[in-house]
């Protein structure tokens, strides 16, 4: 130690005026800068760091600092031990690391855990074992329905597959009788100093999670995770016009938080069935109804099927099928609260079948009373047939237009 000691103002580039804050942040931007984890193998770089790190401990501390103004180094005797400032002795300042360490891997703060556990590998993040109250995750449910149960609502029950709080235990992980036992790794505190590289680091027990206690008897329902997997019923109710897709969102009903945490959200998300009457577009339905061929002839009055019941749609006489009558407001309730689809009715003429010898000559007369006026749309089909072979014999014969 006969080298000439450097002064701890140069050392971090800053005034004897600078406030403790300037101090702290010129320390931040060198160690961030010379850190061993960015330097890895760089002899220059951790001797520059514990440089670093000794000016600030003697210059974040206002005792030190005015000691230091006055006598200089000697000033600094009594304040380290024999040898001088020993890093991994005498450095105090582990939570200004904390900091660098998380704004240099991982953004800054880290989202409120402690950088150290994904760092170092120590801890277990989110385990159950981790001290005070976590809330419970937020669960997605796909839910098939029918299409019944889409348009008029109602309530449904559902089996979740759930993990909760331990009932045994009360979530504690501990045998009920017996108690936990001060963990020996960290004699309690939770955390440990080890050694990363160089320099000592704390990090959360890995042996007690943080929790500074020992489960020397485990829950026998939970092994001690205080955590148990059940499957839990419960009744939701469908709202009326929900679709594929629809999200129905019950507030706490999903994971159970522990030791005291909220309960997560349960999304539950509707898949509707295709329905064999029934086919929904929105909110508007529809629905094909078969007509028999005289009454499209004639005319008159079906029956055709609502959500509310059977209702009567008047077809004109020669209707075609294919041909599509609106019922408006016949349609799917809006889940919006007020308002509704159509239903929309596809015509099918339905040819009869199984003719019986009277009706078979009934049609006779029929056809052979018929004209072309009796089926227009035959006789424009035909018109165009002729016209398209007459060009065809044009072309062929070589002359043009
Ligand atoms: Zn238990
Ligand atoms: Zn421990």
């Amino acid at each position: 130690m006969s080298a000439v000691r450097k002064d701890y103002y140069e050392v971090l580039g800053s005034s004897r005026s600078a406030t403790a804050d300037e101090i702290r942040k010129a320390y931040r931007k060198l160690a961030m800068q010379y850190h061993p984890d960015r330097n890895p193998g760089n002899k220059e770089a951790e001797a520059k760091f514990k440089e670093l790190s000794e000016a600030y401990e003697v210059l974040s501390d206002a005792e030190k600092r005015k000691q230091y103004d006055q006598y200089g180094h000697d000033g600094l005797r009594s304040s380290f031990g024999p040898g001088g400032f020993d890093f991994s002795r005498d450095f105090t300042h582990y939570s200004d690391l904390q900091d660098i360490l998380g704004s240099m891997f991982g953004g800054e703060g880290g989202g409120g855990g402690s950088p150290f556990e994904e760092l170092f590998g120590g801890g277990r993040r989110r385990s159950s074992r981790t001290a005070g109250p976590q809330p419970g995750a937020d669960l997605r449910f796909d839910l098939e329905i029918e299409f019944e149960e889409a348009v008029f609502g109602g309530p449904r029950e559902i089996t979740l597959p759930l993990t909760e709080e331990c009932e045994t235990c009360k979530g504690s992980g501990v045998k009920p009788g017996t108690s936990p036992q001060t963990c020996k790794q960290c004699a309690g505190r939770g955390v440990v100093i080890s050694s990363s590289g160089f320099f000592q680091v704390r990090q959360t027990c890995p042996v007690c999670g943080g929790t500074g206690r020992m489960v020397v008897h485990p829950c026998p329902t939970c092994q001690g995770g205080g955590r148990t997997k059940v499957r839990k019923r419960i009744t939701l109710r469908i709202p009326a016009g929900v679709g594929t897709g629809s999200r129905l969102r019950l507030a706490g009903k999903g994971e159970s938080g522990s030791q005291g945490g909220t309960a997560g959200d349960l999304y539950v998300v509707l898949h509707v069935r295709e329905h064999a009457l029934f086919q929904r577009q929105d909110d508007d339905l529809v629905c094909e109804v078969p007509v028999p061929a005289d009454l499209a002839a004639l005319g008159g009055d079906i029956e055709v099927p609502t959500l509310e019941g059977m209702a009567r749609l008047r077809i004109d006489p020669g209707t075609e099928s294919g041909k599509i009558f609106r019922m408006k407001g016949k349609g799917v309730p809006s889940l919006e609260g007020y308002g509704r689809g159509d239903l929309h009715v596809r015509i099918a003429i339905e040819v009869p079948v199984n003719l019986n010898s009277r009706q078979k000559k009934i049609m006779k007369d029929f056809r052979d009373s018929a004209t072309e006026d009796n089926y227009p749309i035959f006789q424009a089909t035909k018109n165009r047939i002729d016209a398209f072979y007459r060009r065809k014999e044009e072309i062929q014969k070589g002359s043009s237009t």
